[in-house]
């Protein structure tokens, strides 16, 4: 007798590269066997899913025999440098010549995790003017396909899950060791909070099963990654929700504003409001969130919503932005209170009084 996780194995398949045709999959195996230089590009700010994506990337090239680095826009936040081969990082902020010689000399290019070159900020210069080929690898939608082969599945939780695959699928998993499953595991448990959202597709678990069985170390990445705050930012997060937070009942939404100085005061560092945005979402009756925070040039928002109501669309049309259904980001140029005097106009328009959506 066939069980029923027999019939589910066989016919689930986490591989998002099966369909590919064949023209796209013997150009991608001739890159991998002959390039030997590869650089790897990650957004800026980047966040657990594109660091993690990248190193675990990494890991299972150089295992292949590749000179692979990775080139960030910017550095990590603190709760991500444990990363195994962090510190090989080249940040173009801090080293722009060494990363423009890495691009030059590169016969390989990997994009992870944006959809649009305009997300490197400094670096997409550097990224348009290479003229040899490229391969994207990411979740946004509507991005801009701009690489030479472009590999863009949106209904993945996290592009370290599409690595995962793509390893898979050109017969690289088996150069990935318990450092680079713990890269990617990383990814996933970011981008999904921890499995609480864009993770109701079963694949990502048996992916996860995989990347353990692997090695990857769970609890340590749970560790790193949530238990290890300051105080300072605990004490910011309290301030945050007590005295930076608007509620808009009407509405169903909330934000959080936090200016400079509110920063400085709570001794802010690189990272520390991350995850704030979806504190106004465990309400009952709050499904879209927004956060605030001051910058030097401008105000970043981070909005995010529960299932039912898209902020990607929002965060286009108002702030120069984009990302996921549920969580996306932009900036907004003026003042704190014109921001929040913006994003009030805005839930006018998009919700009607009993919060129907009548503009979303
Ligand atoms: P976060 O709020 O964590 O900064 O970003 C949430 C999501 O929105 C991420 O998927 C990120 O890639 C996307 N995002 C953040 N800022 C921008 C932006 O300025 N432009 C675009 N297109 N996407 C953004
Ligand atoms: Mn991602």
């Amino acid at each position: 007798m066939i069980s029923i996780f027999e019939n589910m194995f066989t016919s689930g398949n986490p591989n998002c590269f099966k369909d590919i045709n064949n023209s796209t999959e013997a150009a991608v195996r001739k890159l991998l066997i002959e390039s030997r230089k590869i650089v790897i590009f990650t957004h800026k700010n980047p966040d657990g899913d594109a660091i993690g994506s990248a190193l675990g990337l990494t890991q299972a090239l150089r295992d292949r025999g590749k000179d692979v680095h990775v080139v960030l826009p910017d550095s990590a936040p603190g709760f991500l440098r444990w990363l195994p081969a962090y510190q090989d990082v080249v940040i173009f902020g801090y080293n722009p010549e060494k990363a423009k010689g890495m691009v030059e000399s590169a016969d390989l290019v990997f994009c992870l995790d944006f959809g649009d070159t305009e997300r490197i900020g400094k670096l997409e210069p550097v990224v348009q003017t290479f003229q040899g080929p490229s391969i994207l690898l990411d979740h946004h939608p509507a991005g801009k396909n701009f690489a030479s082969h472009n590999f863009v599945y949106t209904n993945k939780g996290s592009t370290a899950e599409i690595v995962f695959s793509f390893l898979d699928h050109f017969d690289l998993l088996e150069y990935l060791n318990e450092s680079g499953a713990t890269c990617l595991l990383t990814g996933i448990i970011t981008d999904t909070l921890g499995f609480k959202v864009a993770s109701s597709n079963p694949d990502v678990f048996e992916v996860t099963m995989k990347l353990m069985a692997l090695g990857a170390n769970k609890d340590l990445i749970f560790d790193k990654v949530y238990n290890q705050y300051s105080a300072d930012r605990m004490q910011l997060l309290g301030f945050s929700l007590s005295s930076r937070m608007i509620i808009y009942e009407k509405y169903q939404a909330a934000c959080i504003y936090l200016s400079i100085a509110d920063l400085e005061r709570f001794n802010h560092k690189k990272g520390d409001t991350e995850g704030f945005v979806n504190y106004p979402l465990s309400m009952a009756n709050v499904r879209f969130s927004v956060l605030f925070t001051e910058q030097d040039d401008c105000i970043k928002l981070s909005l995010r919503s529960k299932p039912d109501f898209a902020v990607n669309q929002i965060a286009k049309k108002y702030y120069e932005g984009g990302g996921h259904r549920n969580a996306a980001g932009g900036k907004f140029f003026g003042t704190m209170s014109d921001a929040i005097k913006s994003f009030e106009n805005i839930l006018q328009v998009t919700f009607d009084t009993s919060g129907e959506i009548v503009n979303g």
